[in-house]
């Protein structure tokens, strides 16, 4: 099972991909994740990566593709992969579709989380995540017991350098350009669907399996 989770910032990529991947025993692919592990141990690719992370554009499209690449011919991708925050642009999809017809390979779904932009602002800059697991909450919405420190394995919370207003309101501006295009070209594909992401976590996640099966 190949499956593409696409939708704004803050739409709940993360928060649904998590829980997915564990239901259906297939690895979370989140490229945001992966460049931010690269970043963070200043690798080739995090040094020309963090200047476009921070201002909130979109890394080059050759260097989410080449990752990509190589992370879906990993052993536990064998079963399939989910897919979270690629592609982001017609390049990257277009790439993508290359890929997987070289491998004789195709994805199964796509789906889009629908969000209204304003929420989405509150959404992103009251996320924390937790700095040891990597479990996923927010000041409002899903906030931990104790104040700063994860539910799950006690770790510290932090919040991402991008996860600010300005930074948040150039990446919305980014994904209405580049990225929602991609919507009418999965369309046409025939295996797109979309949910309503401004419901509970909880109804999304169901939405979500609806779909899945
Ligand atoms: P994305 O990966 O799409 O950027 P996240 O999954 O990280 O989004 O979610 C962004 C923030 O919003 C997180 O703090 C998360 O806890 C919270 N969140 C996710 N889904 C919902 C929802 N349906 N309702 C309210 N808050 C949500
Ligand atoms: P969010 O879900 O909150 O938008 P991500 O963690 O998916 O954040 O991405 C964080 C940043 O990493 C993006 O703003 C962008 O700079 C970079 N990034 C992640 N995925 C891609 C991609 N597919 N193409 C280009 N840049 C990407
Ligand atoms: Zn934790």
């Amino acid at each position: 099972m190949k499956v593409i989770l696409m939708g704004p910032p803050g739409a709940g990529k993360g928060t649904q991909a998590r829980q997915i991947a564990e239901k259906y025993r297939i690895p979370q692919l989140s490229t945001g994740d992966m460049l931010r592990a690269a970043v963070k141990a200043g690798t080739p690719v995090g040094l020309k990566a963090k200047s476009a992370m921070e201002s909130g554009s979109l890394v080059t499209d050759d260097i989410v593709v080449g990752i990509i690449a190589d992370r879906t011919q990993e052993a536990d991708c064998k079963n399939g992969y989910l897919l979270d925050g690629f592609p982001r642009t017609l390049a990257q999809a277009e790439a993508l579709d290359t890929m997987l017809a070289q491998r004789k390979q195709a994805i199964d779904k796509v789906i889009d989380i629908r969000c209204d932009d304003e929420p989405l602002v509150g959404r992103i800059t009251g996320r924390r995540t937790c700095s040891q697991c990597g479990e996923g909450y927010h000041l409002q919405f899903k906030p931990t017991k104790k104040s700063g420190v994860c539910d799950k394995c006690g770790g510290s919370l932090t919040q991402r350098a991008d996860d600010n207003e300005a930074t948040v309101r150039s990446r919305l501006a980014v994904y209405h350009q580049q990225t929602a295009p991609l919507i009418d070209y999965y369309r046409k594909q025939g295996n797109f669907s979309s949910v309503d992401g401004m419901q509970g976590m909880d109804q999304v996640l169901a939405s979500l399996c609806a779909i899945l099966g």
